[in-house]
């Protein structure tokens, strides 16, 4: 029993990213913690998410080794490649994460419980698994979000998602994928290295919106050069099972042939039929649940973290909110995140790694700016033959010099805009970034090296 009569100080809804980070920093406060998890403990990022993804990111680029690989004097076999051995270690792996997530948990003391969790009211809250009620003093709600599939197309029911993508029996030879945001652009990457026919299918004028423009341009002839099909403005009127796959009928006529269909578009917050409403927890139009910058719902005692409040969905920031909610309710110290300057990638080949304004956000805000930019061949593609381009870009503002955004694309940005991001969150300056010295030879050095301004021409 908790102090004050309840079963558990905190009673965490969703084993997540940051529902884990919550309940055991909580715990390591003293708290006695519970978390209930429905499906396996991990949640979106280590289950079905980030980390599956990652890995077959890198299975995918493979691909471009073996061809690069004769540049530079190798001669090898034709290379093969086995879908189910790919899928069975990266299950493999899965698991041991998840191992590791729930030892974690029991070692912080914290009660992992495998059952759905429904409020029954502000301190109860049923597990459907036994059909039990338990209490507590606070919950935490960290269920996260859900793929969002537009039922309304005729023959949506033959789309797969995120969900299903990571466990489908073979390989599609030929995949249309819908939507123009992480997931999609990451997929057709992922399938297009792996040897599937890929065409992206995107409502917009542009793929990636949000990100700064010229690098989305920059990854779409990118993705256009290595044979990847874009297709902006595209609507699905319907899609059809066909003798050997489906069929994806455009609005317009075309007409594309597919063994799977994947839906991208985006991922709703995971509120429903929770109890949220019997409770009287508010949520917004999307359905997120509507917190604080402290993560505190409007009833007392319930707090809500990561993309189930719909702020910015990504597992460090899940991870962080959960960590901030744990100190401030448990620790005594109140903490806020800071939304704000989040360093972040998406997993393409090439890869984009961005922290901070985009030009166009940043001429909004501050008016006068100056924007560096670099366009190369980084130099193992030049033996390697590769015709694929780097791009570097900085936007500074022109009155303080500050640096305001670092986006890169190309090789290893990620890990680049994650030191970036350091700087950037900082307030370096552009003075500042000159005056660091270059790492010799490498393509982060550009970052330190741009010295002329980029005046449209
Ligand atoms: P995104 O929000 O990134 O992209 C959704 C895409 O679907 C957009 O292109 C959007 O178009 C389009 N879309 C939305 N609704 C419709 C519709 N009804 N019909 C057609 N197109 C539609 O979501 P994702 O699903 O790609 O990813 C979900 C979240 O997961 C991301 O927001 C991200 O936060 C996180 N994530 C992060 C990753 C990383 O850090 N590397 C990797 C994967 C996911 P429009 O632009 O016009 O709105």
């Amino acid at each position: 029993m908790s102090k004050g009569g309840y079963g558990y100080d905190l009673f965490v809804i969703g084993a997540g990213s940051g529902g884990v980070r919550a309940a055991r920093i909580s715990a390591g406060y003293g708290a006695k913690v519970a978390v209930a998890e429905e499906y396996r403990v991990g949640g979106t990022c280590v289950i079905r998410g980030c980390v599956p993804k990652k890995l077959m990111v890198y299975a995918s680029r493979f691909a471009d080794d073996f061809v690069d690989a004769a540049g530079f004097g190798w001669t090898a076999g034709t290379p093969t490649f086995d879908w189910a051995k790919l899928i069975a270690n990266k299950d493999k792996e899965i698991g041991r994460l998840e191992g590791a997530y729930g030892s974690t948990l029991g070692k912080s003391n914290v009660e992992i419980i495998r059952s759905r969790a429904v409020l029954e009211g502000p301190n109860a809250i049923r597990l459907t698994a036994d059909n039990k009620t338990v209490t507590a003093k606070t919950i935490l709600i960290a269920t996260g979000a859900w793929p969002f599939v537009d039922k309304t197309v005729p023959g949506a029911e033959h789309m797969i998602t995120s969900n299903e993508v990571f466990h489908l029996q073979a390989q599609p030879k030929r995949v249309v994928i819908v939507g123009g945001g992480y997931i999609a652009v990451e997929f057709a990457g992922i399938f297009h290295g792996l040897g599937s026919e890929v065409t992206l299918l995107y409502r917009g004028e542009e793929i990636l919106r949000g990100f700064d423009d010229d690098l989305r341009k920059a990854l779409h002839t990118e993705y256009e050069k290595k044979g990847i099909h874009i297709r902006c403005n595209a609507g699905i009127e319907r899609i059809e099972k066909t003798a050997d796959g489906f069929a994806v009928h455009l609005t317009g006529g075309t007409v594309i042939a597919a063994d799977a269909v994947m839906a991208a578009t985006g991922r709703l917050p995971n509120t429903a039929k929770l109890g949220l409403e019997s409770v009287g927890v508010a949520l917004d139009k999307a359905g997120a649940v509507i917190v604080d910058a402290a993560s505190a719902t409007n009833i007392p005692g319930i707090y809500a973290v990561g993309d189930v409040t719909n702020r910015l969905n990504l597992t460090p920031v899940a991870i962080r909110e959960g960590h901030a909610f744990a100190d401030t309710v448990f620790g005594g110290k109140r903490v806020e995140v800071d939304h704000n300057t989040v360093p972040t990638a998406v997993f393409s080949t090439p890869e984009m790694g961005t922290v901070g304004l985009t030009e166009a956000d940043a001429r909004k805000q501050f008016g006068e700016i100056d924007i560096y930019k670099a366009s190369f061949r980084p130099m193992r593609h030049v033996l390697a033959g590769r015709d694929e381009r780097m791009l570097m870009k900085l936007v500074v503002d022109a009155t303080t010099e500050r640096v305001l955004g670092v986006h890169i694309l190309g090789p290893d940005a990620g890990e680049m805009a994650q030191l970036a991001g350091i700087a950037v969150k900082m307030g370096a300056t552009k003075v500042q970034f000159d005056a660091t010295l270059a790492v010799h030879p490498t393509a982060a050095e550009e970052l330190v090296t741009m010295r002329t301004k980029w005046t449209g021409a």
